[in-house]
């Protein structure tokens, strides 16, 4: 069934190729798969949040204060996502994630390089790597492309510091408990390069696990973790 719907939405494509992906109106010239008004409605948090992992807090009267998480000790230093993963950020990101849209690569660097102010004195961009098993049926690493995409804007190296070492399940579905003990062990370093900060990034913070586990591994091999994701789940 869902490879069905997925044929069908790639048929769709071709059939109106012009409309916007998320809103349906009539695309302007320059603009691929989305409109430039759903990227400018892209929900993001400008209110207090945690000074270590960006976790927002709603409350008008909370303060910028570590949440309980970043009381104890993180092995990134630093983690910001650029937006809020509902809305048209979160059909943005399935879109470029699951329909074979790798143009919104492009948008979505540019979304996230001018909304996050804090990460980018690092020497590299270190993509989570997808597992090779996910490359094949997917056919394109989606975060190495965001990498790139952003690499180029902020004028950085993209270097494939990390490998998967063992499958692990897809996070959406698995309750909360299997979510944080999912990734454990399932990166390596793969080798050494010319930088010491890295820039780690991933599509989705969901529950932080992921990046959690993948900074352990780069700040044991000697490295200082920054981290970026495009969107924050709540
Ligand atoms: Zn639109
Ligand atoms: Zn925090």
């Amino acid at each position: 069934m869902k490879i069905i719907i997925e044929a069908l939405q790639r048929a769709e494509l071709f059939i109106f190729p012009s409309k916007c992906r998320i809103c349906g109106r009539n695309l302007a010239p320059g603009e691929r798969v989305i409109c430039s008004r759903c990227i400018s409605q892209f929900p993001h948090h400008s209110g207090p949040h945690c000074p270590v992992c960006g976790k927002p807090y709603f409350s008008p009267t909370a303060l910028s204060i570590p949440c309980a998480d970043c009381l104890k000790k993180r092995s990134f230093l630093l983690h910001r996502s650029a937006g809020l993963y509902e809305g048209p950020l979160r059909s943005a990101i399935l879109l470029f994630k699951f329909f074979g849209h790798e143009s919104l690569a492009k948008p979505l660097a540019k979304f996230v390089s001018e909304g996050v102010r804090e990460v980018w004195d690092v020497d590299c961009i270190v993509p989570v790597p997808t597992h090779p098993r996910r490359l094949r049926q997917r056919g394109y690493d989606h975060i190495y492309l965001l990498g790139k995409a952003l690499g180029k804007m902020r004028k950085l190296r993209v270097r494939r510091l990390l490998r998967r070492s063992r499958f692990t399940p897809p996070q959406a579905g698995l309750p909360r408990w299997e979510r944080l003990k999912n990734p454990v062990g399932s990166f390596a370093v793969a080798r050494r390069e010319d930088c010491r900060r890295v820039l780690l990034l991933d599509d989705i913070w969901t529950t932080g696990a992921t990046i959690g586990e993948a900074s352990r591994v780069l700040s044991q091999a000697g490295y200082e973790v920054y981290a970026l994701t495009v969107a924050r789940a709540l």
